[in-house]
Formats: C-alpha cells, sequence, structure tokens
C-alpha cells in the first residue's frame, strides 16, 4: 500500500480529498475507458448498447448514462441462464479470472482484484489498523464479503481471525481469549454475540477488548446503534456493499452523516420507472456502475434499494457525495 497523502492516517487513498470538481472530472475520464472496454470485450454490452442505438462515444458524461437502460439482478441471472456462465459480461479472458462468488440465483460473479481495496478503503475510514485484532464472522464460501473483508483488514495491517461458522459459545471464547477488539459482519450477529454473553453471566463491556465494530449486509438501526455505542462503548460503522458490481460502494466515516461513495464507481440516484437522474435529496434507486476494473462489464446495475444523497462537505474532508439512507 503506497500513501502519498500527508494525512494518511485518515485517508485510505489521495483521491478522498480531491476537489469535488476534480472527483467529477476523474470519475468521467474513468467512465469511458469503462464503457468502451466493455463495448469491445463483453458481447452482452455490445448488444445492449447497440440495441439502444447508443454507440461507447455517445457516453462522456454521468448524464449520459440516462441513455442506457437500468440492469436489474433477475436480468442478469436470465442472461447467464441463456449466455452461461457470465451471461455475457466477463470482459476478459476466462483464464484471467481470479476467484468466482456464487450467489443466490445462482449467478456467478467473477472476482477482479480492484475489490479488495474498496473493502480496504471502507473499513480503513471506519479507522481499522495494524494492531487490531479482528472476527470475521461473514460467510467465506457462499459469498463474496467474507474474503474481501478478510484481504481488506489485512490491507488495513489487522489481524483477521476467519469465525463463519462458528457457535456463539466459541466465539465469546475466542474473543475473550485472543483479546479481540474488532469484530466485521452483519449487526444481528454482533447482538447476539453481545446478548449471549450476557446469558452466560458474563460482562460484556468490561471483560471484552471488543472497541470497534463494521457491518455490512444489514441496515443497522438506530436503536442497535446506540446500545452498542452507549452500553458497550464498540464504535460502530457501516458499509454498503453490493455483490453483483462487486465490493463496498459506499462507507461512513467517524462523522456517520451519511455513506461516502467510493471512486470506484459511478453512482446515479435514478427514478426506478424513468431511470432519469433524481437531484441532491430527492429519495430514488442506487444504480451503480463500476468504473475500476477490467473483468466485469456491467454498466448502470439497478440494486432495487432506495436511497438519496448530498453534496454538502462532510467534517472528515473526504469530499466524496454521501447516500443517506432512511432507516426510520
Ligand atoms: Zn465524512
Amino acid at each position: 500500500m503506497t500513501l502519498k497523502s500527508a494525512r494518511k492516517d485518515i485517508y485510505f487513498d489521495d483521491l478522498e480529498e480531491r476537489p469535488v470538481n476534480a472527483r467529477h472530472i476523474y470519475l468521467e475520464r474513468k467512465l469511458r475507458t469503462a464503457v468502451g472496454q466493455a463495448y469491445k470485450h463483453a458481447p452482452a454490452v455490445k448488444e445492449m448498447m447497440d440495441k439502444a442505438r447508443v454507440k461507447p462515444g455517445d457516453i462522456r458524461t454521468i448524464k449520459s448514462l440516462m441513455r442506457l437502460p437500468i440492469i436489474r439482478r433477475n436480468d442478469l441471472v436470465e442472461r447467464q441462464i441463456k449466455y452461461p456462465p457470465y451471461g455475457g459480461l466477463l470482459a476478459v479472458k476466462p483464464e484471467n479470472v481470479e476467484r468466482v462468488f456464487v450467489t443466490p440465483g445462482p449467478l456467478y460473479l467473477p472476482l477482479h482484484s480492484a475489490r479488495i481495496k474498496w473493502f480496504a478503503q471502507a473499513l480503513w475510514a471506519s479507522g481499522f489498523r495494524k494492531g487490531d485484532i479482528v472476527i470475521n464472522t461473514f460467510d467465506y464460501n457462499r459469498g463474496a464479503e467474507g474474503m474481501l473483508a478478510h484481504e481488506g483488514l489485512r490491507q488495513c495491517g489487522a489481524t483477521v481471525i476467519p469465525v463463519d461458522d462458528n457457535k456463539p459459545e466459541t466465539l465469546i471464547q475466542l474473543m475473550h481469549d485472543l483479546k479481540v477488539n474488532g469484530f466485521v459482519g452483519t449487526p444481528s450477529m454482533l447482538m447476539i454475540l453481545v446478548k449471549k454473553a450476557e446469558e452466560m453471566g458474563l460482562d460484556f463491556r468490561n471483560t471484552f477488548n471488543l472497541e470497534r465494530a463494521w457491518f455490512t449486509g444489514e441496515t443497522l438501526l438506530p436503536e442497535d446503534r446506540k446500545t452498542l455505542e452507549d452500553n458497550y462503548g464498540i464504535a460502530t460503522s457501516q458499509g454498503y456493499t453490493v455483490p453483483e458490481v462487486g465490493g463496498a460502494i459506499a462507507f461512513e466515516c467517524p462523522q456517520k452523516t451519511g455513506l461516502h461513495m467510493s471512486d470506484a464507481y459511478v453512482i446515479e440516484i435514478v427514478d426506478p420507472a424513468t431511470g432519469n437522474q433524481l437531484k441532491p435529496g430527492e429519495i430514488g434507486e442506487i444504480v451503480a456502475t463500476p468504473v475500476d476494473n477490467k473483468t466485469w462489464g456491467l454498466i448502470r446495475f439497478g440494486t432495487g434499494e432506495m436511497a438519496s444523497y448530498t453534496t454538502e462537505r462532510c467534517a472528515c474532508g473526504r469530499t466524496a457525495h454521501r447516500l443517506i439512507f432512511k432507516t426510520e
């Protein structure tokens, strides 16, 4: 990992504090490259763009993405049945795929190594560093999160303990014995562990060393966040991951006022019926296009999840816009 930023303890990447306009120019340049490569190497993208009568040269700005249809999860599953195994979206030779994640559907998702950085950036923002001892409760086999969180934590310098198929009693024992101070997983999993420890007669706050937790895969409810932070002294952060496009596409900083969008994606908030892009503050569907990989030619993936976004400056200094999820 190379960090040139003078504030490298805060930012994983120099780009995080780049001026808003510079980021916009950067993202549009990456978008043009990504669309050009996908059109050339992924047959499904060529077919879709030809059908829409759009040439790669027509997609030069984030706004121009509105000329392309939104692809949803069902479309991907159907495409993979029709054109096995990757639905015509693989933009590299099959032998260059490092790992394939199998998700329900089934949907086969090829790994590209850029994904690891996106997770690392999210975990870094939540404070994981060298010296931390972290249990990783995500599934290492069936989903992408287990392995990606593992590698991301390693890029932050942390020690990782893979524990995906252990019982709560076993996890509580090893958290105690190994002086675990970090947790990654779902909020409900951590709530189970805290409650189980108390059922076992243990004083969780004073007997354990848990300082920090990072969640994804489920929404962190405000009441659970309050319980974990106020009653147990655990700093909580969350990332928003979309397996179909490959990673943590937005993540919280210590300010916890929305999730900063990752620079590895063009993220749009759109009217789900028309695909038209919405303004800051308007609630719409999150649509993501990965622009930092050459492997997976997915453009305009509709997540089916709703959020708004804000362009207001964040006190952490990161300049990326933030997704706001409504949780109440
Ligand atoms: Zn921030």
